[in-house]
């Protein structure tokens, strides 16, 4: 900031900085621009509407850079001088300056005036912004020069090359693709075939399914009722060993006594006068004799001679061939049976030969069961040696089985002794019947017989 040339003081001062509004002191050379230069200036130029400073109409572009005038002796030593005294001259020279500042600043980016710091500033930066775009145009320049450089030739060449290699490529492709159109549309199909198919077994196997479940549920009645049948097989099985075990004619035939009486499932026979047993129970002990003396033979294939046991509940009787035996010239049937009643006399004389039959059949028996090998030392407990007689082998004291000439008493025991003979012969025969059945089931262990009993 220089002061001006002036003689005094006083600095005119009318413009700032455009930048940092620092007052500036123009050159003097601008006082001397003449109208030729400035027309010329506006020549090419874009003309700022006329500028009316002062009082009205005061041009925006104008205003900024007009500095209303200020004074400050004591800072600066200098005095901006007010528009009010400036001369008409003074006047027409700011206006002048002003438009000239105008014809920069709109040739420009930049606002002008500038001071001279600011100016330094902006240069250097204009120079580096000059330099890089310099910079910039070089590089354009070198590959403007490179691209022109390049051969463009063979780039077409290898380019033409390229394009019917892939036109080959297309060509393939196009092909390819078609197959594979076909191929698609066939798998379509496939998939539509194997989806139908998929339809048809789902519901197959929905079927399936229920059948299963119906025969499922078949198989676990079928079991539960299978297993029902093993309980009821094992119970059978249990049943029968226990059945094996029980002798049927000992379990059918109960030999046993009741007090002077021996009985034959619980029928006594015999006859007291302190106890007179009714003839009907007496008829049915002999019936129950008749069928098991029967039952026996026939165990042991045994016929007996001369005799023929008929069981026929409480009216059985023997059948006799013995010429000459039939002593009342009747008909051979030995009744085992009695009444008491009228015509007893011949009657008791037929009931005496059958008894006297039987117990000779209950003999015959018991030889028949001693010519079986090994049973020689074999014998019932009571001998029956004389016909119609049975020994007591303790006192060696014999009685009668006849009616007839023989006290009640002595009847009833001989009875006795003859049912003690037949539950021998009982438990004889059923020890054969065991033994037999074990050797047929090929059991040598024999100890098991004798354990049977
Ligand atoms: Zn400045």
């Amino acid at each position: 900031m220089a002061a001006g040339g002036e003689s005094s003081n006083k600095v005119v001062v009318s413009f700032t900085c455009q930048r940092c509004q620092c007052p500036i002191i123009l050159d003097h050379s601008f006082n001397s621009i003449d109208e030729h230069t400035l027309a010329e200036l506006h020549l090419p130029l874009y003309a700022p509407p006329p500028l009316e400073l002062g009082e009205k109409a005061v041009d925006s572009g104008v205003i900024d850079k007009y500095v209303p005038p200020v004074s400050d002796n004591e800072n600066h030593g200098f005095t901006i001088v007010g528009g009010s005294e400036l001369t008409s001259q003074q006047s027409q020279l700011l206006k002048t300056h002003m438009e000239l500042f105008d014809i920069l600043s709109n040739n420009t980016e930049i606002d002008h005036p500038l001071c001279d710091e600011c100016c330094d500033t902006l240069i250097t930066l204009l120079e580096s912004e000059q330099r890089a775009a310099e910079d910039e145009c070089k590089q354009y320049e070198d590959f403007l020069k490179k691209l022109e450089s390049e051969s463009d030739t063979e780039d077409i060449e290898t380019l033409e090359a390229q394009l019917k290699d892939l036109k080959v490529e297309e060509t393939k492709l196009v092909v390819e693709l078609r197959e594979l159109k076909v191929d698609e549309t066939n798998a379509t199909e496939a998939l539509e075939s194997q989806r139908k198919q998929f339809r048809q077994l789902k519901e197959q196997e929905e079927e399936f399914m229920k059948e299963y479940c119906r025969h499922k549920r078949e198989l676990n009645e079928l079991e539960d009722y299978s297993q029902s049948l093993d309980y009821e097989l094992r119970y059978a099985e249990a049943q029968s060993e226990r059945l094996e075990k029980t002798n049927a004619l000992n379990a059918t035939f109960h030999i046993w006594h009741s007090g002077h009486f021996g009985t034959i499932n619980t029928f006594r026979l015999g006859r007291l006068p302190s106890e007179p047993v009714d003839w009907n129970e007496i008829n049915a002990a002999w019936g129950q004799c008749a069928l098991l003396l029967n039952a026996l033979a026939r165990k042991i294939n045994f016929k007996f001679s001369n005799y023929q046991i008929v069981p026929f509940g409480n009216h059985s009787y023997i059948k006799a061939s013995i010429a000459g035996f039939n002593v009342l010239a009747d008909n051979s049937e030995l009744p085992l049976y009695a009444s008491g009643g009228f015509s007893r006399f011949l009657w008791d004389t037929k009931f005496d030969q059958g008894m006297t039959a039987f117990l000779d059949c209950l003999n015959q028996l018991q030889a028949a069961m001693l010519e079986r090998p090994g049973q020689s030392g074999f014998a019932l407990p009571y001998r029956m040696a004389e016909k119609g007689k049975i020994e007591d082998t303790a006192s060696g004291k014999t009685y009668s089985i006849k009616i007839q000439l023989n006290s009640e008493e002595n009847w009833t025991k001989a009875l006795k002794f003859m049912l003690t003979n037949l539950k021998w012969a009982l438990a004889w025969v059923s020890s054969q019947y065991v033994q037999e059945e074990i050797v047929g089931s090929t059991s040598t262990n024999t100890s098991t017989i004798s354990k049977a009993y």
